[in-house]
């Protein structure tokens, strides 16, 4: 069985339990269109899913793991051919702040990636935010990746765009 992409890390030297995709990252991203699939508890483990998710070419789950007032705006061809030309090489998760105020949560991490002149780093660190879905019943709340190049084309006194009620410039807009 493969290891899950997310598990590879260059930092390591080896790992002390190899952990395979199907124990990792596929239940989420074989769930993501289902109300009861794997949905992940905290902003690592989406970024993990995520990460994986590239090194997959599953671009489905990088939309819908998008915040959801910014997936129509994302340029879905130009972030494929990028995962696609990208020779991935492991994720180290740096640092992972799961509270950040009331509904956000950031994760720096290295993502790393091969060229010519050898092993490079994404160096970034990316926020996300936990989203309730007022209509579903029970599993309520999931985590989304709030994306900082998509432009806004709002206000900043609109309420935001993660449906929280607050204004954007004193919730999404901090970190976007
Ligand atoms: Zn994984
Ligand atoms: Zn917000």
């Amino acid at each position: 069985m493969p290891l899950c992409p997310c598990q590879v890390s260059p930092s390591l030297a080896f790992l002390t339990t190899p952990v395979t995709y199907s124990d990792c990252c596929q239940p989420y991203h074989d769930g993501i269109d289902r109300v009861d699939g794997a949905k992940a508890n905290d902003a690592e483990r989406l970024m993990r899913t995520r990460y994986s998710a590239f090194v997959l070419l599953k671009v489905g789950y990088i939309v819908a793991t998008t915040v959801p007032a910014q997936q129509d705006l994302l340029d879905v061809d130009a972030i494929e051919s990028w995962a696609k030309e990208t020779d991935w090489a492991g994720l180290d998760i740096i640092q992972h702040t799961p509270n950040l105020g009331k509904r956000h949560a950031q994760v720096e991490f290295k993502a790393f990636y091969t060229t010519s002149e050898g092993t490079q780093a994404h160096h970034e660190l990316s926020t996300f935010v936990r989203i309730t879905d007022k209509s579903a019943s029970e599993n309520k709340e999931r985590w989304y990746f709030l994306d900082p190049t998509v432009a806004m084309t709002m206000s900043q006194k609109q309420p935001c765009i993660c449906g929280s009620g607050e204004k954007f410039k004193r919730c999404c807009g901090v970190y976007i």
